[in-house]
């Protein structure tokens, strides 16, 4: 199977050949037909199965024959990062198009989308809170629309998007079509594709567990010693880059700053930060000025850096789904990856639920040579 076999727009094709992607994956073999007969899906995929170069291709492909200057494709993410990197896949994979793109999301003015929006645009990615402002307001037109993509609809139901994703169908004509994809299923979300989908085609690939390419250890450790295990594990790993996930902003900050004097590069990236601070840890990020990056779930969302080599959980994650998303960061499409995991005794149930789903046992390991007996500090109260 190759790209040729999808009839892609030799514009497109060259999009795709420019990202140097060469075989289809397999969500993307399982969707692209559907989708550009103009079937609705339901993609049930984790991160990292090429899942937004499944919907991209044929939305492009689909818009190649619309007239422009009209929104035509609205793609719908939980958070502001995903809506950069899904921007920039479709700036990359329609370079040779001329579509034009505009990620639309809170926490920075509206004028300037309001300006890029009257400019003309044809795909809009965009946070569900936002775009309901600009709906509201007036200031989008989505009277056009033929294709509605609802990327990451359990993450927006955690994240308590849904009655906004709600109010936005409300606004909308009935697209022509609606692609919705989602990690897991759970029943608000069924309820949603019930009264949205039309006929939907389902296409599922692998259950909910992480990808086969990463190996998973645990690292049995109290609390007070996870920053110096943290430590000296990057010490004594070959390590390309790191995401290391904590539970809370403040913590994500005070390790990324451990870690800065411990004179590793590393930096935040969590809620508390502006836009532009989290658009720059990402940046240096990715282009490896950075080689640690300490995030917390929401803020990591959708980061796609293909050479992450280590995800370190800090903190356990809370659910395992959110293990399966924190995974889906390293281990891409071919990629090996590791996945090094704290735990402490109180993580004992979690960890049990992430090894039914893997279906294995997950090694537990000690590091040699490290002093597991050092006591907490006292703390004093005043
Ligand atoms: P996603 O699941 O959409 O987050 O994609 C995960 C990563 O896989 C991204 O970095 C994509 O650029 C990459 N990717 C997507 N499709 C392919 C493909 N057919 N071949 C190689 N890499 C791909």
């Amino acid at each position: 199977m190759s790209f040729e076999n999808f009839n892609l727009h030799p514009s497109i094709v060259a999009g795709v050949r420019a990202l140097g992607y060469t075989t289809p994956t397999p969500i993307q073999v399982q969707s692209i037909p559907p989708i550009m007969q103009g079937r609705d899906i339901i993609g049930l995929a984790q991160t990292g199965t090429g899942k937004t170069a499944a919907f991209v291709l044929p939305v492009l492909q689909h818009l190649l024959q619309l007239p422009r200057g009209r929104i035509g494709a609205a793609i719908i993410s939980p958070t502001r990062e995903l809506a950069e990197q899904t921007c920039e896949a479709i700036d990359e994979l329609g370079k040779k198009t001329g579509l034009r793109s505009i990620a639309v999301y809170g926490g920075v003015g509206m004028d300037q989308q309001i300006r890029r929006l009257r400019s003309g645009v044809e795909i809009v990615v965009a946070c569900p809170g936002r775009l309901l402002d600009h709906l509201w307001k007036g200031t989008i037109n989505l009277s056009n629309l033929e294709v509605l993509v609802i990327d990451e609809a359990d993450r927006m139901f955690d994240m308590g998007f849904l009655p906004d994703i709600k109010n936005i169908l409300k606004c909308l004509i009935k697209p022509r079509q609606t692609l919705l994809f989602s990690a897991t299923m759970p029943n608000d979300i069924r309820r949603l594709v019930q009264d949205t989908l039309h006929n939907p085609v389902t296409v599922q690939i692998g259950r909910s567990a992480p990808a086969a390419t990463v190996s998973h250890a645990l690292y049995p450790v109290k609390q007070h010693l996870k920053t110096a295990l943290l430590i000296e594990l990057l010490h004594r790993h070959e390590t390309e880059s790191v995401l290391v996930f904590t539970r809370t902003k403040h913590r994500a900050e005070k390790v990324a700053q451990q870690l800065k004097k411990a004179r590793f590069r590393a930096t935040s990236l969590h809620g508390n930060l502006t836009q532009g601070r989290r658009q720059a840890a990402l940046d240096d990020f990715r282009t490896g000025s950075v080689k640690i990056l300490v995030a917390t779930d929401i803020a990591a969302r959708g980061i796609d850096v293909l050479s992450i080599s280590h995800v370190i959980n800090y903190d356990m994650p809370e659910s395992t789904d959110a293990y399966t998303h924190r995974i889906g960061r390293t281990g891409r499409v071919d990629k090996k990856g590791d996945a090094l995991t704290f735990v402490t005794s109180a993580d004992s149930a979690l960890v049990q639920d992430i090894e039914h789903i893997l279906k294995a046992t997950i090694e537990r390991r000690t590091l040699k040579g490290f002093d597991y007996a050092v006591a907490a500090p006292v703390k004093l109260y005043a």
